[in-house]
């Protein structure tokens, strides 16, 4: 029978905490997927199809299916919530979802599937966040960087991302140096009524760079090989990131292009979770004073299927990441805005990058999505000026 909705139960029920991760991940089984969608008890998955399929095919696609759950669910344990601060109750204004406002607007426009231009007052909203976050950075007296969007495919191979991330890597090439292929290409490049380009494979060169999917990392490969010193390093930067998230991409919440600022900390292992904590402490008091609603809480990365369920419980034994989860009360969800991350050792074995005393540096860093926040603050306070705080009135004049 050919149809464009299959229905059926996973092989294990999936529990409630990994639904979400779970579904996520279904995105990526098979390019005839438009919609996957897992019910909140975790028994049953529907999947919406982009074409009519033979009963075969619709076979293949639930088998692969049911290997991405068994993967992520079987014998997976809840890992116990740590909450750090929670203010998910404070009264917020507004309740409504910002994206049509800012479509009407012109705020957004939208080139491709999470890739957005933004307009003056969210240009000015994401400068408003930025200077508390350089302020952050400065109580630090972090130093300034700027990173390249581009990274080596060597990089990201030493420090084990294609093994852990490789669903969002966004790749990057160029025409290969030969005159008949660049005249080619020249005269007959088209894009299709897909956007897609006519180009074959074989004009383009091998890949040996991707677009950069994080910020510390850079910093890290520019300490490789180094002695610190004994104050360690603490470093901010800017950076274009590039996650692509497949059918998960959608409104400002998830996109493929995104800007995240970061205050990185290198050091012994005191000095990166001191610093990481104190750092929790004074954007607590920055959320306060402009009455944010959200909650700080362990995390963990969105590791692809087979790595998740050892990677995930790794992260959450040693408490290596937290999120600041902005309310989003519009959909009654929250919202990731940032990060506070402890890597232990992980950069300074694989790196190289020593202690004065000889032994590897601990990394940590605090992230912050510059896009997301303001989104979220859009989704909190509206758009009505008189109904935010007062700090932040004076950024339209
Ligand atoms: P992470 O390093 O994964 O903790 O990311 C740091 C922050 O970047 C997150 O808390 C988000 O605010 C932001 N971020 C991560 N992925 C995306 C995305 N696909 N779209 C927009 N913002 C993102
Ligand atoms: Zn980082």
């Amino acid at each position: 029978m050919n149809a464009t909705i299959i229905e059926f139960p996973p092989t294990v029920t999936i529990p409630p905490h990994l639904v979400g991760e779970v579904q996520s991940k279904l995105a990526y089984v098979d390019e005839r997927i438009a919609a996957a969608h897992i019910g909140a008890a975790g028994d049953n998955i529907i999947i919406e199809l982009k074409e009519p399929l033979s009963t075969a095919e619709q076979a293949t696609i639930e088998e692969k299916v049911q290997r991405v759950v068994v993967s992520m669910a079987q014998g997976a344990i809840r890992p116990k919530v740590q909450v750090l601060e929670d203010y998910l109750d404070r009264r917020v204004p507004f309740n409504g979802d910002p994206m049509p406002e800012l479509a009407r607007r012109g705020e957004i426009s939208q080139e491709a599937q999470g890739i957005y231009v933004l307009g003056p007052l969210l240009t000015r909203l994401v400068d408003w966040f930025e200077q508390r976050f350089l302020d952050l950075a400065a109580s630090f007296s972090a130093q300034p960087y700027r990173f390249p969007t581009l990274i080596p495919a060597r990089y990201l191979e030493k420090v084990g991302y294609f093994r852990a991330f490789p669903h969002s890597l966004s790749f990057a090439t160029h025409l290969r140096e030969d005159l008949d292929h660049i005249d080619s290409f020249a005269e007959g490049a088209a894009c299709d009524q897909h956007g897609n380009l006519n180009a074959p494979f074989e004009r383009f060169a091998p890949i040996q760079t991707l677009l950069s999917p994080a910020v510390c990392y850079h910093l890290y490969f520019t300490l490789a090989d180094q002695t610190l010193p004994p104050q360690g390093v603490t470093a901010t930067a800017v950076g274009n990131c590039f996650r692509y998230e497949s059918l998960n991409l959608s409104s400002l919440e998830r996109l493929w292009n995104f800007t995240m600022r970061e205050v990185i900390f290198v050091g012994s292992k005191e000095f990166v979770l001191e610093n990481r904590e104190i750092a929790r402490q004074r954007m607590q008091r920055v959320f306060e004073e402009i009455g944010f609603a959200y909650r700080v809480e362990s995390a963990n990365d969105p590791f692809f299927i087979g790595e998740f369920r050892k990677q995930a419980a790794f992260q959450s034994a040693f408490q290596l990441k937290y999120e600041i989860r902005a309310r989003l009360p519009f959909k009654d969800s929250t919202l990731a805005v940032g990060s506070y991350n402890y890597h232990q050792d992980f950069f300074g074995r694989h790196l190289s990058i020593h202690l004065p005393d000889g032994s590897p540096a601990h990394t940590g860093c605090v992230a912050f999505g510059l896009e997301r926040i303001v989104f979220a603050f859009l989704a909190q306070f509206g758009f009505d000026l008189a109904q935010w705080p007062r700090s932040m009135q004076e950024i339209l004049q």
